[in-house]
């Protein structure tokens, strides 16, 4: 059974109700079997037979459970720095998007790319998110907006979960915007969606959940009703991308579909809030796309105190977010959103992991959890969020494994 020994200080995310409780442990040991936590608790009282097994030092640091990413968009054809540039010298998302940038931009080169290509791409994605000490990240697709480019998404992610290390856990998000083919009959794409893709993805097994972008220029909160039951009939239970650029009463929309998390929320208000938090659903925060768009961020303080769980993640995606540097985000939320660093980082384990449906497997360092672990070069939350380096995971464990290599090295130096 092998041993994480010697652990100055370890935050189990165990306690599943308040932002700010990390249950934090000094001179800790976590012991595991089969990639599942068996032991968890002082050194000194580590059973004596656990003697002789594979025993790992911490060395120093702060031992966190592995960070769940719960809102990206992994897989996508080519970058739009063209388009970074422009934001920079005035333009807006939407003005981008109307001119025909944006996602639908993005969607032509989706479709340009192989499912190989897309594999090789996104893989090398998920190595660099784990070197960080990101061991479960959920993927959406949405930049193919055809049955067959939306199910070859669905299937690069298929892939990448089963060959691992890093689990997958992929959302249709078909409904991302309206592609131009059918620019001239929405009403035609929604059939699709509904007809068509959210019947295939589910039958296939390619989805969990079923995502809608909630937004003037995407799609309206009937036509995200429909989808949504469609979805929820077939087993795919409703994420939301709500109320990022206004307020179009999404959260509560969110909270009436019973969705598992509503993301984004930049202009909700305390309405919103408390409909998500009576209705259980994660408010997930998304600040790297706040700051790129050069938007307010999401008020997470509003939703905390309405009793919400809050979640933080990248939304990495070519457009609004073009990183997948979780403990960024988590940086970033404490000095746009208002979380603290405790918080935030409740926010991107055990909320995390409640926001795509794993918390049982996830997000906590607990026994009969994932031995998912990561070592940093911290003393505590506080100086791992404020001191931002480019990497401070100076050892990563994904179930039970160690993922230590020489280029989690060379990305710390
Ligand atoms: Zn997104």
């Amino acid at each position: 059974m092998p041993v994480l020994r010697r652990i100055p200080r370890l935050v189990t995310c165990a306690d599943p109700v308040g932002q700010a409780e990390l249950g934090e442990m000094r001179d800790a040991a976590v012991a595991w079997r089969h990639g599942v936590i068996s032991w968890i608790g002082p050194d000194r009282a580590l059973p004596a037979d656990f003697a002789g097994e594979t025993e790992f030092e911490c060395d120093g640091g702060l031992v966190i459970p592995g960070l769940v990413d719960c809102h990206t968009h992994l897989a996508f054809g080519g970058w739009r720095a063209d388009e970074f540039a422009l934001r920079s010298r005035g333009a807006t998302y939407q003005e981008i998007a109307a001119a025909g940038g944006g996602i639908r931009s993005t969607m032509r080169r989706t479709r340009e790319a192989t499912e190989t290509e897309l594999e090789a791409r996104s893989r090398s994605f998920l190595e660099g998110m784990l070197r960080l000490g990101v061991t479960t990240v959920e993927a959406k697709s949405g930049y193919g907006l055809s049955l067959a480019d939306e199910l070859k998404l669905l299937r690069v992610y298929r892939t990448l979960d089963a060959d691992g290390p890093v689990p997958v856990v992929p959302t249709l998000l078909a409904a991302h915007v309206v592609p131009p083919e059918y620019a001239a009959d929405r009403r035609g794409y929604v059939d699709l969606v509904c007809g068509s893709i959210v019947p295939a993805a589910a039958a296939g097994g390619l989805a969990r959940f079923c995502d809608v972008f909630v937004e003037e220029g995407a799609f309206t909160a009937d036509e995200a009703r429909r989808m949504l039951r469609a979805a929820a009939s077939l087993g795919l239970r409703p994420k939301l991308h709500v109320d990022q650029l206004a307020d179009g009463g999404g959260a509560r929309l969110a909270a009436e579909l019973g969705a598992i998390s509503a993301d984004h929320l930049e202009y909700t208000g305390e309405d919103g809030a408390r409909a998500l938090s009576a209705a259980g659903t994660v408010a997930v925060a998304l600040p790297i796309a706040s700051l790129y768009l050069r938007q307010p961020p999401m008020r997470a303080r509003t939703f905390v105190d309405a009793g919400c769980a809050v979640a933080v993640a990248t939304d990495f995606n070519p457009g609004s977010a073009p990183s997948w540097h979780l403990p960024l985000a988590l940086t970033l939320a404490c000095t746009m959103n208002g979380l603290t660093p405790a918080e935030a980082l409740k926010g991107a384990t055990r909320y995390a992991a409640r926001a795509i449906g794993l918390e049982d497997s996830r997000g906590a360092l607990e026994v009969g959890k994932r031995a998912d672990l990561v070592v940093l070069d911290a003393d505590s939350p506080d100086e791992w969020c404020y001191h931002f380096r480019p990497n401070a995971a100076r050892e990563v464990f994904v179930g039970g494994s160690p993922v230590h290599d020489a280029n989690l090295a060379a990305t710390r130096a």
